[in-house]
């Protein structure tokens, strides 16, 4: 019986795998990758006689029964995610059936979009004195957000936030920031597939005008929302006190209102 290893793609460059990563994917025998999401470039690393199939039309049955089947003849069965398979991903519920067939499961991290996003756009996420914290999260959809995880009381931290999955309603999240208290002129960077060749976009611009900007460029899939006191540090004067975002970021831990509603959000990495 073979291991089914969980492996993270990275964001789309097929040298943003990690070495290990790349390994398992030269010595599986079959390869599972979720079409919709990883690019398929990083598929150069698979071997010449490797079984590699796409499970964007599978359901979660469907891709288990595959990952159960081909563990009982290949040493090495690899499930491809799309950055890092510890997030947004459904690991757990793919990993469940094969812990109670006794199949070993392996985990190999990635590069995840949140990381590559900010590289991308040349930002730092965490910034001395300004912001020491970051959340990654997203707005609800059909799964409602666990109680206390309201975008609104997240943003009203006022420290980093990587929103994932959220692209389609970008009007929705910039509600929920202003309603927790960041001003209209806070900036905003959305990366649009981050570190895929030739596609990657990197749109700048503030509350006010960053729903505008996404709409204007087409971009409304696979797209990351970085929201940040730190975002522009580099152009900014160095020992420049951090009082001066005070006008464009909210006080810490004020009490937020609620603000949008959940819909349906159709972009997972659910197979
Ligand atoms: N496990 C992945 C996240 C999967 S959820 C990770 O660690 O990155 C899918 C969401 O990730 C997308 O809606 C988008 O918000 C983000 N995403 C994935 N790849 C991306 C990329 N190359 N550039 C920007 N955002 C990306």
């Amino acid at each position: 019986m073979g291991k089914v290893w969980f492996v993270g793609a990275g964001p789309g460059a097929p040298d943003l795998i990690t070495v290990r990563g790349a390994r398992l994917l030269a010595e599986a025998g079959a390869i599972l990758y979720t079409g919709s999401l990883v690019a398929e470039t990083v598929l150069q690393w698979a071997g010449k006689d490797c079984e590699i199939a796409d499970s964007k039309s599978m359901d979660l049955e469907q891709v288990t029964a595959w990952l159960l089947e081909r563990a009982q003849r290949h040493a090495t069965v690899v499930r491809l995610q799309t950055g890092d398979p510890t997030l947004y991903g459904v690991l757990a519920e793919l990993a469940r059936p094969l812990d109670a067939a006794g199949i070993p499961v392996g985990i190999v991290s990635g590069v995840s979009s949140a990381m590559a996003s900010a590289a991308a756009a040349g930002e730092c996420l965490t910034l001395p004195e300004v912001t020491q914290t970051v959340i990654f999260t997203r707005l609800s959809d059909r799964t409602r957000m666990p109680e206390g995880e309201s975008l609104t009381a997240l943003a009203a931290h006022g420290c980093t936030l990587c929103i994932f999955l959220s692209i389609e309603r970008i009007a929705a999240v910039v509600e929920h920031l202003t309603v927790a208290g960041w001003a209209r002129t806070a900036p905003v960077v959305v990366v649009h597939k981050a570190t895929w060749p030739d596609e990657e976009l990197v749109l700048r611009g503030t509350l006010e005008d960053i729903a505008g900007r996404c709409r204007d460029a087409g971009v409304e899939r696979q797209a990351l929302i970085l929201v940040s006191p730190a975002l522009g540090a580099r152009s900014r004067a160095a020992g420049q006190s951090s009082k001066l975002y005070d006008a464009a970021f909210p006080r810490r831990f004020r009490p937020a209102r609620e603000a949008g509603s959940a819909s349906d959000e159709r972009e997972t990495d659910a197979t």
